[in-house]
């Protein structure tokens, strides 16, 4: 976690008058201590692997806490769970590309597609103030080996 971060996320978590508790702090580092996206059940291992202690309910309590601070976001991938991208305060403008097969997320920018964002709110007469772009498909393994190794693995 860098400093900033770590900054932003005291100054928030104290004006809501949070106390620190060792769970929340695992749950914190292993949130920043990723540039992956996860969804809630993989931060709880994550976090379990800090501080066995960490319960779901503790995960699931600190979630929204977390995105409200503005640090994390949540991503609707159109799947039947949530996403949670940590990556969000350092390049709100990332766009994602998502593998359909596997789950596989890449994160990209894109001048042109900024360009085109601010054309088309500009021909509409909207001031923008933020984009989701999400382009799905499958992954270049699939492509080549029929299947994709990520979901080989978990199924
Ligand atoms: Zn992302
Ligand atoms: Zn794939």
């Amino acid at each position: 976690m860098d400093d900033s971060t770590r900054q932003r996320l005291e100054s928030f978590l104290e004006k809501k008058g949070l106390r620190h508790t060792n769970q929340r702090q695992a749950i914190i580092e292993a949130v920043f201590g990723t540039d992956r996206h996860f969804t809630a059940d993989e931060l709880l291992v994550m976090a379990k692997e800090r501080e066995p202690t960490v319960s779901r309910a503790t995960v699931y309590r600190t979630l929204p806490l977390l995105c409200a601070s503005g640090l994390l976001k949540e991503l609707d991938l159109g799947k039947d769970f949530k996403y949670y991208d940590p990556n969000y305060s350092k390049s709100p403008d990332h766009n994602h590309i998502i593998c359909d097969d596997c789950d596989k997320i890449v994160e990209f920018t894109s001048d042109e597609m900024k360009k085109l964002e601010d054309k088309i709110s500009h021909q509409f007469g909207f001031q923008l103030a933020s984009q989701k772009v999400q382009l799905r498909g499958t992954c270049e393994q699939l492509k080549h080996s029929g299947a994709c190794e990520n979901k080989v693995k978990c199924k």
